[in-house]
């Protein structure tokens, strides 16, 4: 089909100078891996610092999330320009601890995904169902509504999507492949046959082959396996055609 595969490293709120620069150290010897592309998204304080480097290497840095404002009086955010400004290709929206932990919406997050597109850089949306919303069989209502809140006033050219089950993130269960594609299946119908849609939850050397191979998952957002970069490497590896 001609899709990118794409392995997304979210590094959460973790890290350090002195631990970031050795991560990147076994990263840069390791990746390229054949037509897979790589990306850490690392907190705001480090961009400049892992920008400078990544710079030069195949592997691309990004943010996990962006202000909707594009500058004002809004203390704490950073905007979407100041993103751009320091290199960042990719930026997570609407990750599912953004809308759980810090009440982020549809709305919210459909006007973030804009911002992140003018400024030139590529979304990452996420969209997922919580545990309660699976059982209650309302998977494909609840993606369903938070990819159309992002539909209705933006194209989803030039963007990336990551299925990410709630109760799969940070919880050592993830779905499994054929959960997974299901979701992607019904997700890939609604965006252009070219659109990278990735699984998230839990992926991690031992699961991503079986995931990676299912027809519409074209690579992973990984939490707490882009932290190790034996494990990180192991996982875009498994995401080579
Ligand atoms: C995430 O943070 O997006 C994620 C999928 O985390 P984990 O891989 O740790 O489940």
């Amino acid at each position: 089909m001609g899709r990118t595969r794409l392995v997304a490293g979210n590094w959460k709120m973790h890290g350090s100078r002195q631990a970031n620069r050795a991560l990147l150290d076994g990263l840069v010897g390791a990746v390229p891996v054949g037509g897979v592309e790589c990306v850490v998204c690392v907190p705001f304080p480090y961009l400049g610092e892992v920008a400078g480097q990544l710079k030069g290497t195949s592997i691309a840095w990004g943010a996990q999330n962006v202000s909707e404002h594009a500058q004002g009086a809004y203390t704490g955010e950073v905007s979407a320009a100041m993103l751009a400004e320091f290199g960042c290709r990719y930026v997570i929206v609407g990750h599912s601890e953004r809308r759980q932990l810090y009440g982020e919406t549809d709305a919210r997050a459909a006007i973030k995904f804009a911002a992140v597109r003018a400024a030139g850089m590529t979304p990452i949306l996420c969209v997922g169902e919580t545990l309660q919303e699976r059982d209650a069989g309302k998977t494909e209502e609840v993606v369903g509504r938070q990819l159309n809140s992002v539909l209705e006033k933006n194209s989803f050219e030039k963007s990336v999507l990551a299925y990410e089950p709630v109760w799969a993130i940070g919880t050592g269960r993830n779905a499994t492949p054929e959960q997974a594609q299901a979701v992607h299946a019904f997700l890939r119908k609604r965006v252009a046959a070219t659109t990278a849609i990735l699984y998230g939850g839990s992926v991690k050397p031992q699961n991503a082959a079986a995931l990676f191979a299912m027809p519409d998952i074209d690579g992973g957002l990984i939490g707490g396996a882009s932290l190790v970069a034996k494990d990180f490497i192991d996982i875009v590896k498994a995401a080579k055609t």
